[in-house]
């Protein structure tokens, strides 16, 4: 059997430099390499709202600029099934049978759930959709009859709950012939790709923790966000031994640099390891290495930077291609409801043809 390939992101802002090296490089590989049964990308606007009630303008806003991001990166809409979560009802049917396979206290062991509540402070004021929607994600994955699922290492737990999920109901209501297969998850190949830090080396860059660069920011924003990443505060004269640890630059270059940005920008060094040996040692300022992912980081989004300013010119095709895309994952995901209403018997139709 082929797989199935899913992923998505929340429409609560530009896509940053975290999304595309925790997701989207792994889906353009994917899209570009692997022979695969089907390949979805969901907007995932209802989750979106589970923490931004108050905003639906944003979220709402936000659907085509998520989307104009995919498209500039080089997702290929004739290949990948772009669709928008909330156009998908069969989701939401889903997601209720999967509530009752799950206690509200698994849901708050959850660590990216806890890591969330801290960040976005609501106290004793959790909405219960906010707390609920790992579920409301297993639905989505599972609707498909997902395999493979391209994330960062935050949402390992997600996919965990998941696979608790398919056993749960293939215990229940299916125990001989199965419904649903065990997705897996498909992480980054460099381990600080899975969790790329905030400007702010606080905590993972996040649209919702405003720490980002984004890959929509222009060339100045970007440089400005460079400038002032934090780095390590100890290292105040360019003398003083540095440390790599903790410091966001250098975070940033394992994630992008590679040798031949030496050869081009560096020249005085022949490797990463290198400039990091220098910087521990002392004698090599933050001004030099922050020019140097500037120059790297620039390479990078000049492209994607052009390609959507072309994409800007037709919004109203992308919006058909959303809502046309919507219809057919519709359609996908009925079938998969259909299978599970039979699973666990809840067929009226057949009780009234019967009376
Ligand atoms: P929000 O703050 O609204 O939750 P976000 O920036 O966390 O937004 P999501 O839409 O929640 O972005 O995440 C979409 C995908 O991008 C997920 O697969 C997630 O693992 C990945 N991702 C998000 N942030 C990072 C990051 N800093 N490093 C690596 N992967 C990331
Ligand atoms: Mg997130």
């Amino acid at each position: 059997m082929k797989d199935i390939v899913l992923t998505g992101d929340r429409p609560t802002g530009n896509l940053h430099l975290g999304h595309f090296v925790g997701s989207i490089a792994n889906r353009l590989k994917l899209q570009n390499e692997l022979d695969y049964d089907k390949f979805y990308i969901m907007i995932a606007d209802t989750q979106a709202l589970t923490d931004n009630a108050n905003n639906v303008e944003k979220v709402k806003n936000n659907i085509i600029q998520v989307t104009i991001d995919y498209l500039s990166c080089g997702i290929d809409p004739r290949k990948v099934n772009i669709f928008i979560q909330s156009q998908v009802p069969q989701l939401f049917e889903i997601t209720s049978y999967f509530l009752n396979l799950v206690t509200v206290a698994r849901l708050q062991r959850n660590p990216t759930i806890k890591e969330e509540l801290k960040v976005r402070g609501f106290n004793n004021a959790i909405p219960a959709g906010f707390l609920t929607y790992p579920v409301s994600q297993a639905a989505d994955i599972l609707a498909f009859q997902t395999t493979l699922v391209p994330v960062g290492e935050d949402q390992l737990p997600m996919i965990e709950q998941t696979r608790e999920i398919v056993h749960a109901f293939n215990n229940i209501y299916q125990p001989k012939s199965q419904v649903f297969s065990l997705p897996k998850p498909i992480l980054p190949e460099k381990k600080i790709c899975e969790r790329l830090p905030g400007v702010d080396g606080k905590v993972k860059m996040s649209k919702s923790a405003g720490n980002a660069i984004n890959l929509c920011d222009d060339e100045k924003t970007v440089k400005q966000k460079i400038m002032s990443a934090y780095t390590d505060p100890d290292h105040i004269r360019v003398s003083d031994p540095g440390k790599i640890q903790g410091n966001v630059v250098f975070a940033y270059l394992d994630a992008f640099c590679q040798d031949k940005h030496f050869k081009k920008y560096l020249p005085d060094y022949e490797n990463l390891d290198q400039l990091k040996q220098h910087y521990e040692k002392g004698g090599l300022g933050d001004v030099k290495v922050k020019l140097f992912l500037n120059d790297i980081l620039q390479e990078l989004l000049t492209p994607i930077r052009e390609k959507r300013l072309q994409l800007e010119k037709d919004i109203d095709s992308i919006y058909e291609m959303l809502f046309e895309n919507s219809k057919k994952a519709s359609l996908e995901a009925q079938k998969t409801l259909q299978q599970m209403k039979d699973a666990m018997g809840l067929n009226y139709k057949k009780l009234l043809e019967k009376h």
